[in-house]
C-alpha cells in the first residue's frame, strides 16, 4: 500500500530533506519537535505538527511512547525516523511496527544483528563481505587468551565496543603492556555510554581510507548499489568532508566490492537504504560496519546517480518493488559534501545562538541542505551540524573549486561555524591530490596548532 501520511521522528535539516520527499510523491507529513524547536522550518511547512516534549532529547526525540502516540493521534500510517536518535534502535522498529506502523527502514531483526557489531562481521563474513583481521568474537576475561588473540593479529590492535557508535567505544593498543588496560578501559566506558559491555579486537590500520558503499534493497529479492563515497577526512572519528565516487578506486573493483554488499543485502533480507563502511587500503577493502539508515552524506551520491534516496525509502516502505536496476546506475562527475557545523573552528566546541544573517551559495551544481534562516535560534540541547552544502561537477577538481567558491559566497553571522575549517582542508595540497587517510585531518590538525604556537 503506498503511503498516504508520514511521521517525521527527527529535527533540523535531515527533517526537511523528509518532508520534501514526502511532498513530492504527494504524500501528508507530521511534524513531532520539542518546545525548543517549535520553529524550525519543517514544523512550519508540515500539515501536521506535534510537540512531543522538552529540549532534552530522552524527553522528546528518544521518547517512544511519546512518538507512538503523536502516530495513532495524527493517523500516521508510516514513520520515519532519519539519522541518530532512534534510527537504529531495533526496540523502536519493533515498537512501531507492533503498533501497527510501517517503519521507514530495514527490519528490528535485521538493524538488531547490525547494532552488535560482532554479530554484523560474523553475518558479513558468513556472506563473502571482506573483514578486518579480528577477534571475530567478544573478548573474555582471560587476559592471557587475549594477548594471544593480539599477537596473532600483530600490533597495533583497537578494543572496539560491540554497541559503539558515533566514533565513540575505541582505543589503539601498540604494545602487549597497554592491551589488559585498554580492554577493561574500554568494556568501563562502552557499559556506561552504550549499556552493553562486550568489546572485540581488530587489527589497527595504520593509513587506510574511508569508504562507503551506498545500498538500495526492497526486500523483495533487489538489491543496488549506488557507487561508493569516501568520508575519510574525519576528526574524531567523525566525518568533516566526503566526496562520491572515492577517488582512485579501480572500475573493476568497485564493482566486485558493489555486488558482494547487494548479494549480502539479498542474503540478510535488507530492506531500505543502508551503508556498508570499508576501510580500503592497499588495493584492498574491510568491512567495519553497516548502517541501517539515510546518512548524512546521501545527497552528494543522489548527486551522481540521480537517484532521489529518501524517495525510493518511502517508495519502498510502501510495499513497492525497486524500478531501477544495476545497469540504470550511471556515475556522472564529482561530488563533494561539507558538514556545516556551528562549533569553533579552531578549539571545535559547539556555539549555539541566533544566526543573525544567513545567505546560501548557489549556482550550477550546487545544493544546500540546510534548516537555517536569518534569526533561527541554535538549541544547545543538539548535534551542533546546522547544514551541508554539496557541490557536484564534471569532475574532482573542478568540484573542489566550486566547493571554494560556495564556501566563500556562505554568510553565516551571529553563531561561529567551521566554514574556515572546511576552506582549510578544500586548500590543502595532499586533499586535491586525493591522498587523504583517515587520519589525515587531525594530522594536518595537530601540525597547524604547532605552527601557531611557536609561531613557525
Ligand atoms: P562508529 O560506529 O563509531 O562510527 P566505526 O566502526 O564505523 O565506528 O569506525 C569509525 C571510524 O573509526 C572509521 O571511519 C575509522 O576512522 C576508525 N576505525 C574503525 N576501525 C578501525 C580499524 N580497524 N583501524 C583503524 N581505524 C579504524
Amino acid at each position: 500500500m503506498p503511503l498516504e501520511k508520514v511521521l517525521i521522528a527527527n529535527r533540523g535539516e535531515i527533517a526537511l530533506r523528509i518532508l520534501r520527499a514526502c511532498q513530492s510523491l504527494g504524500i501528508k507529513t507530521v511534524a513531532v519537535h520539542s518546545t525548543v524547536d517549535r520553529n524550525l522550518k519543517h514544523v512550519g511547512l508540515a500539515d501536521e505538527a506535534i510537540c512531543i516534549g522538552p529540549a532534552p532529547s530522552a524527553e522528546s526525540y528518544l521518547n517512544i511512547p511519546r512518538i507512538i502516540a503523536a502516530a495513532e493521534i495524527s493517523d500516521a500510517q508510516a514513520i520515519h525516523p532519519g539519522y541518530g536518535f532512534l534510527s537504529e534502535r531495533a526496540d523502536f522498529a519493533e515498537q512501531v511496527e507492533k503498533s501497527g506502523f510501517v517503519f521507514i527502514g530495514p527490519s528490528p531483526d535485521v538493524i538488531r544483528m547490525m547494532g552488535d557489531k560482532v554479530q554484523a562481521i560474523r553475518a558479513m563474513k558468513a556472506a563473502g563481505v571482506p573483514c578486518v583481521p579480528g577477534s571475530g568474537a567478544p573478548l573474555g576475561e582471560d587476559m592471557a587468551e587475549n594477548m594471544r588473540i593480539a599477537r596473532e593479529i600483530g600490533y597495533p590492535v583497537l578494543i572496539k565496543a560491540a554497541g559503539g557508535g558515533g566514533g565513540r567505544g575505541m582505543r589503539d593498543v601498540r604494545t602487549e603492556a597497554h592491551l589488559a588496560n585498554a580492554i577493561v578501559m574500554t568494556k568501563q566506558e562502552a557499559k556506561a555510554a552504550f549499556g552493553n559491555d562486550q568489546v572485540y579486537m581488530e587489527k589497527f590500520l595504520e593509513n587506510p581510507r574511508h569508504v562507503e558503499i551506498q545500498v538500495l534493497a526492497d526486500g523483495q529479492g533487489h538489491a543496488i548499489y549506488l557507487a561508493d563515497r569516501d568520508c575519510s577526512m574525519q576528526r574524531r572519528h567523525q566525518k568533516v568532508t566526503e566526496e562520491a565516487p572515492a577517488p582512485g578506486i579501480p572500475e573493476d573493483l568497485r564493482a566486485r566490492i558493489g555486488k558482494v554488499c547487494t548479494d549480502a543485502c539479498l542474503r540478510i533480507g535488507y530492506r531500505g537504504a543502508g551503508t556498508f563502511e570499508f576501510l580500503y587500503q592497499d588495493g584492498q577493502f574491510y568491512f567495519i560496519e553497516m548502517n541501517t539508515r539515510i546518512q548524512v552524506e546521501h545527497g552528494i551520491s543522489e548527486m551522481i546517480t540521480g537517484v532521489d534516496l529518501v524517495r525510493e525509502q518511502l517508495l519502498i516502505a510502501g510495499g513497492e518493488q525497486l524500478s531501477i536496476r544495476q545497469e540504470d546506475i550511471h556515475v556522472t562527475g564529482h561530488a563533494i559534501e561539507c558538514r556545516i557545523n556551528a562549533e569553533d573552528p579552531d578549539t571545535f566546541l559547539p556555539c549555539p545562538g541566533t544566526v543573525k544573517r544567513f545567505e546560501a551559495p548557489g549556482g550550477p551544481g550546487v545544493r544546500v541542505d540546510t534548516h537555517l534562516y536569518d534569526g533561527y535560534q541554535i538549541p544547545p540541547n543538539y548535534d551542533s551540524m546546522i547544514g551541508k552544502i554539496m557541490v557536484h561537477a564534471p569532475d574532482r577538481g573542478t568540484a573542489i573549486a566550486r566547493m571554494q567558491l560556495a564556501l566563500a559566497e556562505t554568510v553565516i553571522e551571529g553563531v561561529k561555524c567551521n566554514i574556515p575549517l572546511q576552506q582549510r582542508i578544500l586548500a590543502d595540497v595532499g586533499f586535491q591530490r586525493g591522498r587523504q587517510n583517515i587520519h589525515y585531518l587531525e594530522k594536518r590538525i595537530a601540525e597547524q596548532r604547532e605552527k601557531a604556537a611557536t609561531g613557525k
